[in-house]
């Protein structure tokens, strides 16, 4: 039996409506950035972060991508669209599509990358919990990093090379090696902004969403171990299916405001 959502027919995104009403709304993301339509983000402070290195992490396959949770450890996001509030990093995960070329949520000029970095923040200068903060309309910011197949990527690497040990659903493995999230972020700080939502059940609308304009490199071999990690649990046998796919098409812009910080 499929699970209640998923990226598969019976349990794919054009389904998630019938169960998750907010997925019908009119602030749903992903969307696809005409960078014709962007208006200049003007003079507001840089964006800023600061994340820990040193800190045990968890990499789990909740059966849906594989996710790092950092649970707020040492971290802040500001500046930019986010004004004076103080962001936590909570976790971060990882959209791919079944072939090279597909699988960012995020499309440029119509244009499809090959994979796409979530790493989500909760506001801590006006909620208590990630959970409270996730329901409220300024409650997250996710920095969103479009993958493109080119040269291995080392940070990430440090996960990549764990995903055969948390293959099924359910699967958890503890990575005690430092690893900087700041390097998985392209050099250079230009990206667009929108208010939108989280892509994936319930989709609520709570997300400010950061979208680096310049892609990071992946190899093929890493995006390869993606596809290999499975949505069953080790009991489901042949119905734990490969993961090949979880990304959620693109999704009316509508009348938000798309800005662009950081020119061209
Ligand atoms: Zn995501």
């Amino acid at each position: 039996m499929a699970d209640d959502w998923g990226y598969s027919c019976e349990n794919g995104p054009a389904t998630w409506e019938e169960k998750y009403p907010e997925a019908r709304g009119a602030r749903q993301s992903p969307v696809d950035i005409v960078t014709s339509r962007a208006s200049s983000g003007g003079s507001a402070p840089p964006l800023r972060w600061k994340y820990s290195v040193n800190h045990t992490r968890s990499v789990v396959n909740p059966g849906y991508c594989w996710r790092v949770d950092e649970n707020g450890y040492e971290s802040e996001l500001r500046g930019g669209p986010l004004g004076s509030d103080v962001y936590k990093l909570q976790q971060w995960h990882c959209h791919w599509g079944a072939e090279d070329g597909e699988g960012s949520e995020h499309t440029v000029d119509g244009r499809s990358f090959s994979g796409e970095l979530h790493l989500v923040h909760w506001n801590t200068s006006k909620y208590d919990s990630f959970t409270e903060a996730a329901g409220k309309p300024d409650g997250l910011a996710v920095l969103g990093v479009l993958l493109m197949v080119g040269s291995k990527h080392k940070e990430l690497d440090k996960v990549v090379r764990l995903l055969p040990f948390i293959q099924h659903k359910g699967d958890k493995v503890t990575l005690s090696d430092p690893l900087d999230p700041a390097q998985l972020l392209p050099p250079r700080v230009a990206y667009w902004t929108y208010p939108g939502s989280l892509t994936t059940p319930p989709c609520t609308e709570s997300v400010t969403w950061i979208l680096f304009k310049e892609p990071i490199q992946v190899s093929a071999e890493q995006l390869a171990l993606m596809r290999k990690l499975r949505c069953g649990e080790p009991s489901c046998g042949t119905e734990a299916m490969e993961l090949l796919h979880n990304y959620r098409p693109t999704l009316p812009l509508g009348n938000r405001e798309l800005r662009d910080y950081g020119g061209n």
